[in-house]
């Protein structure tokens, strides 16, 4: 079959692999339909995480079951599915306590409680290197899909590829940035970040009741795709301190919640860039510096963008004096996604309003090209096999 496959730091190429097989019983095998490039695969991407052998990239995916292992009882050939990206057992400890993505089974190589840069991780994730299980992913024609009485969800058949396959990850990432803070209604909201996860997360904080939704990023074309589709507030930090901007904006008192959406690797300084070599951090933390400062006290960040490196000079006096409340990780797709699949079906949200490309899967080199350079006004881009 065809995949996108990650071959060394900045080389991703279309090439012919073998067909993967049913390998457990609780497996299938899945017709991949649609598949997405995440701001994740541009961290593999850049080299930031890292990955050695070669691997099928995608970890956002739908498709048909086309096999089905003995021990599968929720699923038939033919059903029409998306898949949540961490693999989970629904059997272990955190399975059972609603934390899929620290599942004890999904990861055995590399999985541990310690968190570390190289191991101790948590729970597998589809084609997100080894150090999360090694599996190949979705960015291919077809994908091995572990536990599949646990993960993947059957859609309506009136429903698109398009109005569905964000279940899998981004929407469920934004929902969860939102959710982790508990909202009451009413609360200022800035969200961090306006590439796929942030404009998800603007959609979630209007659903859950926010009284008024910034989005910050210092591309403008995002800005206007926010502005487009969520009527969100912009603020590009190119010519206004957003700090400032949200502090202003709230009699000086700054947001209730405040969401970063960026990650390790935002738009960086050249002199950034030296401080992290020199520290022999990852990076930059920037954005959750910022969201501690524009975050009013007693208030909440969440952070879904992601980190894998220690940083010197962490913020933590800030985080006390304010009395700031964290919430952070890979996101429980399989807690929220039911619920999802609901507003979703309901009209009551539009997930495909952020698609700007859609290329055949033989053109993924390409499609990483410009989403990772911000090229063509890319904002996500929906892969066909
Ligand atoms: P993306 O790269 O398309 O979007 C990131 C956006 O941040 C870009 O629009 C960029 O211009 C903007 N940005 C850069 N520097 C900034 C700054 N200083 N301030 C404000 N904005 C800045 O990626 P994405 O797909 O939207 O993903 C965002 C992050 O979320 C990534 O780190 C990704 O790995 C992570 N992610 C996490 C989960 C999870 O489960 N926690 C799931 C999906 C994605
Ligand atoms: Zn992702
Ligand atoms: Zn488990």
């Amino acid at each position: 079959m065809k995949a996108a496959v990650f071959h060394r730091p900045g080389n991703i190429q279309v090439d012919t692999v073998d067909d993967p097989r049913i390998e457990d019983q609780r497996d299938i095998i899945l017709k991949v339909t649609s598949t997405a490039i995440c701001g994740s695969d541009l961290h593999i991407l850049s080299g930031a995480v890292p990955q050695a052998a070669n691997l099928v990239m995608g970890h956002e995916f739908m498709g048909i079951v086309e096999e089905t292992g003995m021990g599968v009882s929720k699923l038939k050939k033919g059903d029409r599915v998306v898949v949540p990206f961490p693999i989970a057992c629904g059997e272990c400890f955190f399975c059972r306590h609603a934390s899929p993505v620290n599942c004890e089974n999904s990861n055995p190589e590399k999985y541990g409680p310690g968190g570390n840069m190289m191991d101790e991780k948590g729970g597998g994730l589809f084609g997100y290197t080894d150090l999360y299980g090694g599996y190949a992913g979705g960015q291919a024609e077809y994908v091995r899909v572990p536990y599949a009485d646990v993960g993947p969800r059957v859609v309506p058949d009136n429903m698109t590829d398009e109005q569905v396959l964000f279940l899998t990850d981004i929407f469920p990432t934004g929902w969860a940035a939102i959710d982790w803070a508990q909202m009451k209604g009413g609360e200022v909201v800035a969200i961090f970040g306006s590439g796929p996860v942030g404009l998800m997360a603007q959609k979630a904080a209007w659903l859950n009741g926010a009284s008024r939704v910034f989005a910050i990023d210092p591309l403008q074309y995002r800005l206007n795709k926010a502005k487009l589709v969520n009527n969100v507030e912009t603020i590009n930090p190119h010519d206004t301190d957003p700090v400032e901007a949200i502090r202003a904006a709230t009699g000086g008192r700054g947001a209730d919640i405040c969401v970063d959406a960026v990650g390790f690797e935002p738009e960086r300084s050249f002199m950034d860039k030296v401080k992290a070599t020199v520290n022999f951090e990852k990076g930059s933390m920037e954005v959750i510096e910022n969201c501690f400062k524009a975050v009013r006290r007693n208030g909440k960040v969440s952070i879904v963008g992601v980190y894998g490196s220690p940083y010197d000079n962490f913020p933590v006096h800030r985080m006390f004096d304010k009395g700031i409340s964290i919430f952070q990780g890979q996101a429980p797709v399989h807690n929220y996604i039911d619920q999802l699949i609901s507003l979703v079906t309901e009209g009551k949200v539009i997930l495909d309003d952020i698609i700007s490309h859609t290329l055949p899967l033989t053109e993924a080199p390409q499609a990483y090209h410009i989403f990772d350079k911000k090229e063509d006004d890319c904002v996500k881009v929906v892969l066909k096999p």
